[in-house]
């Protein structure tokens, strides 16, 4: 029978996100790799109970997450609920997500209001929950009027099936606009959930701005960009990363000769400070005041220890954001 560790509260640090009631551990853990069936259930129990032990209060799922069939990731941790996560209900934010294809024929994807209410009522029987605590948008429908979108999102705040809403990929221009319906309909916008990461920079041209002045938090994923901003790749891909299994993208998208030279001088610079990439990587998300929390991935134990060390040594002087810039340019 699995019992927190009494001590969980002790040492994560939690922000307000934005300008709402919640606040959010600086740390989150997301399911989209690793808890379809890569591992067994007791490996991922394992990571789940030990990321709760840690302070980590917020787990973050979408219905297509899962390996090799979409909604996997759901179900298995609707079984660590049963078995061990589920008597701590009240102490955890579960998030979901629909925008993505889910299952054939016209209503199975995107943002219309069909899909978005079959969707969440499909995750919460997987998850056996009667509601989560943030569903999201997952990405911009741009055939589905966006009034419509943000409405069905409204409607399920009001039904209580999702305590808040939130957007994700939502590019500067659309998330204005969304957060202004949103704040119409009397629903705000908790959150916005971008890739961020020090290979790709997107949200500082503009989104995050507009986060901030809208009271919107930031919760930002791939913040290692899949694992590319470690020592793992420096020297090839090892076997059972996730750049080694089929389907993925990490070796296309962050392992070309160009970025593996920045990320071997980034290394460098990690160690220099005394910390490693990974936590150097995440440190450096967590510098900009917009941002609330880092969602990481992992496959074990012991890397989402190596990640959570990050808290430890967060600052940076100007010279060394200026040497991170150099490298990165
Ligand atoms: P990361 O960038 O944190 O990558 C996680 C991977 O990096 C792990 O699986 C592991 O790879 C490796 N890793 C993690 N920690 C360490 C460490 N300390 N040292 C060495 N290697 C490490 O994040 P993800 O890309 O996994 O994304 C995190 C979450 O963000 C997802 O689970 C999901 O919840 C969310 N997300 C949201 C998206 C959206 O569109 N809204 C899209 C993508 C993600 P390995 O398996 O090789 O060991």
């Amino acid at each position: 029978m699995y019992q927190a560790a009494e001590n969980r509260y002790e040492t994560m640090e939690y922000k307000r996100c934005g300008r709402s009631g919640l606040k959010l551990p600086r740390i989150a853990l997301g399911l989209w790799q690793n808890f379809g069936l890569e591992k067994t259930i007791a490996e991922q129990e394992e990571i789940l109970c030990h990321a709760f032990d840690r302070g980590i209060t917020h787990f973050d799922l979408a219905n297509n997450y899962g390996h090799p069939a979409n909604g996997l990731a759901e179900k298995n941790f609707g079984q660590a609920l049963k078995d061990c996560l589920g008597t701590y209900r009240d102490e955890l934010v579960i998030s979901t997500k629909a925008g993505y294809d889910m299952w054939p024929g016209p209503y199975g994807n995107w943002g219309s209001r069909k899909y978005l209410m079959a969707s969440l009522d499909q995750s919460l029987t997987r998850m056996g929950l009667d509601y989560v605590d943030i569903f999201y948008h997952h990405r911009p429908d741009p055939e589905t009027p966006i009034e419509e979108t943000m409405g069905a999102l409204s409607d399920i705040v009001r039904s209580g099936k999702a305590l808040y809403v939130g957007l994700s990929n939502y590019k500067e221009e659309e998330t204005r606009k969304a957060v202004k319906i949103l704040k119409e309909n009397g629903t705000p916008c908790l959150i916005h959930q971008p890739r961020y990461n020090m290979l790709e920079r997107w949200v500082e041209d503009g989104l995050l701005s507009a986060l901030d002045e809208n009271g919107v938090g930031c919760i930002c994923f791939s913040p290692l960009a899949q694992g590319a901003l470690t020592d793992k790749y420096l020297k090839g891909i090892p076997a059972g990363s996730r750049a080694s299994r089929e389907g993925t993208t990490v070796a296309q998208r962050y392992l070309s000769d160009e970025q593996l030279e920045k990320i071997k001088q980034l290394n460098q610079f990690a160690e220099e400070r005394g910390q490693t990439l990974a936590q150097m990587a995440i440190a450096w998300i967590l510098r900009r005041p917009e941002v609330t929390t880092v969602l990481v991935g992992a496959s074990r134990v012991s890397q989402l220890d190596n990640s959570l060390a990050a808290l430890e040594c967060t600052g940076f002087s100007e010279d060394e954001l200026k040497r991170i810039d150099e490298i990165l340019a």
